[in-house]
């Protein structure tokens, strides 16, 4: 059976002590969940004290980079074996903003997914078209060439502890979430193409999770789509109530 899941990526936000108030918050309560998975990513200045805070309880850690190199002369950068020697599980990676702003490439991505499990860490891989792309009905052309790209000569036996996020981004931050149909149908199509890549046994296991204003006012109908298996949560996951109401909303 696959895993709800809902992840909280902090993005740029937080200084360390207002981090260290909010892991405490989000522990707090969120002791009596078993709905779903959750996972939080702050910024690396947090990532040492996130898992020593959270190691007694059900909350998993996510870096929101990592290098596509395995170590050396690349300032400024963190290796996935940094972060696998902090015992951290996850690591967001192709998030659009990284595409956007850092320039990153599905070549790229596919590189820093390859660092990732080879360092025994599980990638929450996002994909998602822009609106010009939908407008056009190319979303599904978009999304297909993303997949094919970032998880080529990615095995099925590696594929097995891949996470997927599907991120229209036009929804990212806009306050504009995608309707429950144009979500499960968008997390099906993933599916299926996976399906055809892997086989049914890690398609059917595999999370895949929707992001773009997802607040606790619409989780509940987003999540109850058959595909549909949790959430990545922006601008919600800064605020401990309505964070840990999205995980409630299984
Ligand atoms: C995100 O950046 O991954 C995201 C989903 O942001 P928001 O929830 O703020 O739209």
């Amino acid at each position: 059976m696959r895993k709800q899941i809902v992840a909280g990526n902090w993005k740029m936000n937080m200084t360390f002590p207002e981090g260290i108030n909010l892991i405490q918050e989000i522990i707090n309560n969120s002791t009596s969940l078993k709905e779903a998975q959750l996972i939080i990513s702050p910024p690396y200045l947090l990532l040492n004290e996130a898992v020593s805070l959270t190691e007694e309880t059900n909350i998993g850690i996510a870096a929101q980079n990592c290098s596509d190199h395995e170590k050396g002369a690349f300032t400024g950068e963190i290796s996935a074996k940094m972060l696998s020697s902090l015992e951290m599980k996850y690591v967001i990676l192709g998030h659009s903003e990284r595409r956007a702003y850092f320039g990153e490439t599905d070549q790229l991505i596919n590189q820093k997914i390859k660092q990732c499990l080879t360092n025994g860490l599980q990638p929450i891989v996002c994909c998602g078209e822009i609106m010009e792309e939908r407008e056009n009905k190319e979303h599904f052309n978009v999304v297909a060439k993303q997949i094919k790209g970032m998880f080529e000569r990615i095995t099925a036996e590696e594929f097995d502890s891949i996470i997927i996020a599907y991120e229209p981004v036009w929804a990212i931050g806009t306050g504009k979430t995608a309707s429950p149909d144009q979500a499960q149908e968008m997390h099906h199509f993933i599916r299926e193409t996976i399906r055809n890549s892997y086989g049914s046994e890690i398609a059917n296991n595999l999370s895949i999770l929707y992001g773009g204003s997802c607040k606790p006012s619409n989780a509940k109908e987003l999540f109850s789509n058959a595909d549909v298996d949790g959430g990545l949560i922006g601008g919600a996951s800064l605020n401990a109530k309505d964070f840990i109401a999205i995980a409630y909303s299984f």
